[in-house]
């Protein structure tokens, strides 16, 4: 068996202890003789399986008693829908504020204008192609508003908000798809975290959404499968949850636990960060697209200043066994994503092939 370095950006790398745990457990689940994934999800070894893993995050993250965590399914994008649809109020207050870092900013803001008649832009960085995130002296927020929604990290443009904004009592929305659990939040401060699983926290299919109990219930007659509070009531289990993808996390959380929690993360987080930033920031041969204050810790773009070579630094990464560093079409060139199962040996290796194929091809 040979393990590579996957810098993907999602689905990602996963803590190679939680997988091994897995296929260690793949045929029978800890003596009851079936797989995770062939048990009744209304099982007594299935329920200790989702209570567990709720009652890790809440721990992890320091979630009050005051939130509702969900284990959802349809993705972060669905979130873009679900979050508006519930927390419409009345007709003469129908507003939403967006500030606009990225591509899924974008997204995010043109499903709630199809709920919402009134969403604003509180703040955009496009004109700069996204590479920086607007400060709070920016943010043109509308007190009245429903909700404000931020992105906490741009996985295509590699920015990441170094500060919480403050929105007075607006309720903050945050979606954290691709930096949840890789630094302390204040989850006080939120009105909804919402995280895609597949960049930070585990496999594809599974959606974490933290809400505070109040933002839930606003809205009467909806589809009960788009109602977090019908969902909040059955503990996820309105229908079946993605079982196993659930189940995995739980084993992800086990291991952020054991490596210290998000304080240790961070630490581990901003080490590999820095040192991958400061091999671009040293070299003329390689270029970063984002400004140094808004630059995110989990996904970092990077250009070649002769463009022409970058076909070549992908294959040369890929026969050294580091991989999925080609970067998004938006941005050209590399990304590296670095969530918390990257090791530092990871980067070490990429910044090792970095300075090797610039003294070659430079
Ligand atoms: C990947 C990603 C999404 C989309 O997630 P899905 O689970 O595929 O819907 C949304 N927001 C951010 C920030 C992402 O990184």
């Amino acid at each position: 068996m040979k393990r590579v370095f996957n810098f993907s950006a999602g689905p990602a790398v996963l803590p190679l202890p939680v997988l091994e745990r897995a296929r260690d457990e793949m045929l029978d689940y800890r003596g009851s003789g079936m797989s995770v994934m062939e048990m009744s999800h209304r099982s007594k070894d299935y329920m200790a399986i989702i209570a567990s893993a709720e009652s890790l995050l809440r721990e992890i993250m320091g979630i009050g008693d005051d939130y509702a965590v969900l284990f959802l399914q349809g993705g972060a994008s669905l979130q873009f829908s679900m979050i508006p649809m519930n927390l419409i109020t009345a007709p003469a207050s129908q507003s939403a504020d967006y500030v606009m870092t990225g591509s899924w900013s974008e997204k995010a803001c043109s499903e709630a204008k199809k709920i919402f008649t009134d969403v604003r832009v509180a703040a955009s960085s496009k004109s700069v192609n996204y590479s920086r995130i607007p400060t709070q002296q920016e943010l043109t927020l509308n007190p009245d508003a429903n909700y404000v929604h931020i992105t906490s990290n741009n996985t295509i443009f590699g920015t990441e908000y170094p500060y919480l904004p403050d929105t007075g009592s607006v309720p903050l929305v945050v979606d954290a798809s691709s930096n949840i659990l890789s630094r302390p939040v204040d989850v006080s401060k939120h009105g909804i975290i919402y995280a895609g699983a597949q960049k930070n926290l585990g496999p594809s299919g599974v959606t974490v959404v933290i809400i505070r109990k109040d933002l839930m219930g606003r809205q009467a007659n909806l589809p009960s499968m788009l109602d977090f509070q019908a969902l909040a009531k059955e503990g996820s289990m309105l229908n079946t949850p993605p079982t196993y993808a659930i189940y995995i996390l739980g084993l992800v959380l086990e291991w952020v636990k054991e490596q210290g929690g998000v304080t240790a993360m961070e630490q581990h987080n901003i080490r590999k960060a820095n040192k991958l930033y400061a091999a671009i920031d040293n070299s003329a041969f390689y270029l970063c697209p984002t400004e140094p204050l808004s630059r995110s810790r989990m996904n970092v773009p990077f250009t070649l200043a002769k463009p022409e070579l970058t076909d070549a630094f992908l294959a040369g990464a890929k026969a050294a066994g580091l991989v999925t560093l080609k970067g998004h079409r938006s941005v050209g060139g590399m990304r590296a994503s670095l969530y918390n199962a990257m090791p530092e040996a990871g980067v070490d290796a990429l910044i090792a092939f970095m300075q090797e194929f610039e003294r070659t091809q430079g």
